[in-house]
């Protein structure tokens, strides 16, 4: 049994959203901070028995990458317990996080040793004036020194995502300072419109082309991607340690190369960022016995998965904020 949907794609890449809370204020993704659903309904994540179920069930089915997100998945309690499940499972070889990096500092080795090989951070500014204003937070000092303590961790792959903001970020200078002499790859995400940040999308979008043509201009030079790679175009300069990715959703013939699936910390899954609707696999979380109908939901769900988004139509889908899937 693979994953395979009706237009050939093949997917090995979970992204398993484990919280939908956050601490940050990203205003392209939860401008007034998470708040308690509207109906007051407790929302319950995942369980720690719920995050095993599903990792031997996308294993069984092919998936060699999982990433944990959210929300902020390093507020979870149980945070180093989801990730030594996922590495005892020797058949997930990609153990990535994608975090907002205020536990970097002091616990990076910790998730290193509990078996944590990739790491993305967002950072969407390299002034602390400006990354307070995106993201409610004055605290770029210390996750720009978490980053470095994370480049010396023992992690194969240490990633920074930047969304891009037309007239805030989108001057390289600072950036290709920082990566002269550090091995990151540094990927600018063109900003997503979503339900609620409509207004905010119109005023602060820019296509990644501008970035792609002074790349190219610069000498920067297009490479090859791996099976499991994400979804960016990466760039590399031989006088630069690091790497420059785009992720360009809105560029023409992005969804062709989709390889990933979503989980969200309520436990549906959702075969598109911006699809409407998610298939709740809940029920049948609760036991190794119920494997078999699992699979048989997932793989049937499959069948349901658009050739491509329509954002360029403005149809956001269920995307009220990204926070809800972890992107
Ligand atoms: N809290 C973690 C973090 O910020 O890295 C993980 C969850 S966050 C939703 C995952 C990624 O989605 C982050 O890199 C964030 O910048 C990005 N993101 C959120 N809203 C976005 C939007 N409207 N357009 C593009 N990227 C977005
Ligand atoms: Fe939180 Fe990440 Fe959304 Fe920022 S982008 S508000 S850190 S979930």
């Amino acid at each position: 049994m693979q994953l395979i949907d009706n237009y050939q794609r093949r997917f090995k890449y979970l992204r398993l959203s484990i919280t939908e809370v956050c601490n940050f204020q990203c205003q392209y993704c939860l401008p007034n901070g998470y708040a308690i659903p509207k109906d007051g309904a407790q929302r319950h994540f995942l369980t720690l028995n719920e995050i095993e179920q599903i990792i031997a069930c996308f294993a069984d089915l092919g998936i060699t990458k999982i990433r944990l997100t959210g929300g902020e998945p390093t507020l979870r309690r149980d945070f180093l317990d989801i990730l030594s499940l996922i590495y005892a499972d020797s058949r997930i070889k990609v153990r990535a996080l994608t975090t907002n990096g205020f536990r970097l500092l002091n616990h990076v080795a910790d998730w290193q040793r509990a078996g944590l090989t990739a790491i993305n951070i967002s950072v969407d500014s390299l002034s602390s004036d400006t990354f307070k204003l995106i993201t409610g937070q004055d605290r770029l000092r210390e996750i720009l020194a978490g980053i470095d303590k994370a480049l010396t961790a023992g992690l194969q792959t240490v990633k920074v995502n930047t969304v891009l903001l037309k007239g805030v970020n989108n001057h390289l200078t600072d950036y290709l300072q920082w990566i002269k002499y550090r091995p990151i790859e540094l990927r600018f995400i063109e900003l997503m419109e979503t339900g609620m940040t409509g207004d905010l999308f119109n005023r602060l979008h820019i296509s990644g082309q501008c970035l792609e043509q002074q790349l190219l201009a610069e000498g920067w030079q297009r490479q090859a991607k791996d099976e499991v790679a994400g979804a960016a175009s990466v760039y590399a300069h031989s006088d630069y340690q690091g790497k420059i990715g785009l992720i360009m959703p809105y560029s023409k013939d992005f969804c062709q190369t989709c390889n990933r699936l979503r989980i969200s910390a309520t436990g549906k899954i959702h075969f598109c960022l911006f699809g409407e609707n998610g298939i709740d696999l809940r029920d049948l979380l609760q036991s190794p016995t119920q494997r078999d109908a699992l699979k048989s939901r997932i793989l049937s769900g499959l069948t349901t998965k658009p050739e491509h988004h329509l954002l360029q139509q403005h149809q956001t889908g269920l995307a009220n904020t990204l926070s809800y899937l972890g992107g």
